[in-house]
C-alpha cells in the first residue's frame, strides 16, 4: 500500500483545499507553529458523533461562547450543559463531556493529557476519539479511523468485504501510513472522504489518490465498503383474541410488566413462538377467524392469527377491562394492537 498511497500528494491537496472549520486550525496556520486547542478539537469530536458537520458547527459555537474553556464547562451546572445539548440526543455523551471537564480540570489543572493512551482514561471518551485529539493537537502517530476514513481505504484497497470484516486491515493500512504531520494527515482523509470520495459518489477525476486506487480501476468504486448483510430477522407465532359484547364493548387488558410492550395495553394473546402451535381460546365459545397480521419489532418479525368471539352475554374471567369500541382511539394500544382490533373491524 505504501508505495502506490500518495500521502504527500494527499497533503498537498490538503494544503490548498482544507475545509474551513471553526474547530480547526488550517494547515497554513499549522505550519506556522499554531496549535489546536485540544478542548474545541474534543468539543467537536464528541458533536460530530451525535450530527452532521453543519448542525456540530451551530452547537459548537454556542458551547464556545457560553464557555469558551474546559474551566467554564467544569463550572457550569449539568442541567444548563444538558439544556444546550438539546436536539443532538444520546444525553449519556452530554452528561460524559461535563464529568469530563471536571476531571481534566480537578486531576490535570485544565490541561488535557497528552497521549491518545492517557486521553482513552477520561469519561466519555473512546480510541475514536482519543487517537483523534492525541493526532490533531499533538501529532502523535496514531490512526484516526471514522467513517469517511474507512470508505477512503475500503475503496482505495477495493476490498471485496463489509466493514465488520475488514476494519482490523483498514486500521492496519492507515496506522502504516502516518506521517509526521499526523493531525493534517488524518484531517486531509476526513476532508477527501466528505468531499471526494463521498458516501454515494467518488469525484476519481480529481482525487489526490486517483493514481494507485485499485477502487477506481473497477466499473463501480463507489459500491466500496460493501454492504453488510443483514442477518434474517426471526419470526414469531401467536393468536390474538378480539372479544366484542352485544352493546359493542370490546374486552383489553394490560401486558405483563417485564417484556416486550410491557405495562400496554392489548388485546388477550396466546404465547409467541417459533411455529404456530394450536389454537388455545381463553373462553369458550364460537370463536370465528378473522384474518393475519405481521408487525415487525426490532428483532423479530411477529405473525398473529386474530381469531373473534361476538355475543351479547360474553363474561370472560381473565384480568381485563371492557371499552366501547368507539373509544379504541383513545386507548394506549401499541401498533400490534391496533393491527389486530382492525383485522377485527374496529379502527
Ligand atoms: S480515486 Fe476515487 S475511489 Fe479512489 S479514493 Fe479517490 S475518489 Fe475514492
Amino acid at each position: 500500500m505504501h508505495q502506490s498511497f500518495d500521502r504527500e500528494g494527499l497533503l498537498h491537496w490538503y494544503d490548498a483545499n482544507a475545509r474551513e472549520l471553526p474547530w480547526r486550525v488550517s494547515p497554513a496556520r499549522r505550519k506556522a507553529g499554531e496549535q489546536p486547542d485540544p478542548y474545541r478539537v474534543w468539543l467537536s469530536e464528541v458533536m460530530l458523533q451525535q450530527t452532521t458537520v453543519s448542525v456540530a458547527r451551530d452547537y459548537f459555537l454556542r458551547f464556545c461562547a457560553h464557555w469558551p474553556t474546559v474551566h467554564e464547562l467544569a463550572a457550569a451546572s449539568r442541567e444548563d450543559v444538558l439544556k444546550e445539548w438539546a436536539g443532538l440526543g444520546y444525553y449519556a455523551r452530554a452528561r460524559n463531556l461535563h464529568a469530563c471537564a471536571r476531571k481534566i480540570v480537578a486531576d490535570f489543572a485544565g490541561g488535557f493529557p497528552r497521549s491518545a493512551r492517557k486521553l482513552a482514561d477520561l469519561p466519555g471518551i473512546g480510541p475514536y476519539t482519543s487517537a483523534a485529539i492525541a493526532a490533531i493537537c499533538y501529532d502523535e502517530r496514531i490512526a484516526v479511523v471514522d467513517a469517511n476514513v474507512e470508505r477512503v481505504i475500503s475503496r482505495f484497497l477495493a476490498l471485496e468485504k463489509p466493514l465488520n470484516e475488514s476494519r482490523p486491515e483498514i486500521r492496519k493500512s492507515v496506522q502504516s501510513l502516518v506521517p509526521e504531520r499526523a493531525g493534517d494527515f488524518a484531517q486531509s482523509l476526513m476532508d477527501l472522504g466528505a468531499t471526494i470520495c463521498r458516501p454515494r459518489g467518488a469525484d476519481c477525476e480529481i482525487c489526490p489518490l486517483a493514481r494507485g486506487c485499485l477502487g477506481r480501476t473497477t466499473p463501480d468504486p463507489a459500491r466500496f465498503p460493501l454492504k453488510q448483510k443483514k442477518k434474517a430477522r426471526p419470526v414469531r407465532y401467536g393468536h390474538a383474541f378480539v372479544l366484542q359484547r352485544g352493546d359493542n364493548m370490546i374486552w383489553l387488558c394490560k401486558r405483563p410488566e417485564k417484556g416486550l410492550l410491557a405495562g400496554m395495553t392489548g388485546v388477550p394473546v396466546s404465547p409467541w413462538e417459533s411455529q404456530f402451535a394450536e389454537v388455545d381460546f381463553p373462553m369458550a365459545g364460537n370463536w370465528m377467524k378473522a384474518g393475519c397480521v405481521a408487525h415487525v419489532f426490532t428483532h423479530f418479525r411477529l405473525e398473529l392469527e386474530v381469531w373473534e368471539l361476538r355475543g351479547a352475554d360474553i363474561d370472560p374471567t381473565l384480568p381485563g377491562w371492557w371499552v366501547p369500541a368507539g373509544d379504541l382511539a383513545e386507548e394506549a394500544l401499541p401498533g400490534v394492537f391496533r393491527k389486530v382490533l382492525a383485522t377485527a373491524g374496529f379502527e
